[in-house]
């Protein structure tokens, strides 16, 4: 894993795993943003790292930017990765993955927090299927809950 920094954004890119180190994020000046664009994947030990520097990060409020595909499935299944001991971490844009019922097409979309607030809108619910025009469904059903 790699992190870059432009501004108030930290990049992170690579794997999240037992050889992540988040510790250049938690010195002064915080970044306001975590961009996860460039994540391949995220592997058992590297959630437990992440959470780790949840911890450490405390109560600043904190954005996650690009989520990929790999982090969005964390998000759903791990409330802690919001943050530790309260939620501070705002999804701004995530990769969401959908299934076409008529034609089985598959495909990740990239969902913002203003498509799903105050509620969510028709291309984050059922966006339309650009093999056959169809609606779309969420793979899971509780992936807008991240935003
Ligand atoms: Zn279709």
């Amino acid at each position: 894993m790699d992190i870059s920094r432009v501004k108030e954004t930290a990049f992170i890119s690579g794997v999240i795993d037992e050889s992540s180190d988040f510790s250049p994020i938690l010195l002064p000046p915080w970044p306001a943003n975590i961009d996860f664009s460039g994540v391949q994947r995220v592997n058992s030990i590297g959630l437990r790292t992440w959470m780790l520097f949840l911890t450490k990060w405390g109560d600043k409020p904190l954005n996650y930017l690009n989520c990929t595909t790999s982090i969005s499935d964390q998000l759903v299944m791990v409330p802690a990765l919001f943050g530790i001991p309260k939620k501070v971490v705002k999804v701004l844009s995530a990769m969401i993955s959908y299934d076409c019922p008529k034609c089985k097409h598959a495909e990740d979309l990239m969902i913002k927090y203003d498509n799903v607030h105050p509620v969510p809108s028709p291309e984050a619910l059922a966006p339309k299927c650009r093999i056959c025009f169809h609606e779309m469904e969420l793979v899971d059903a509780g992936y807008l809950s991240i935003f």
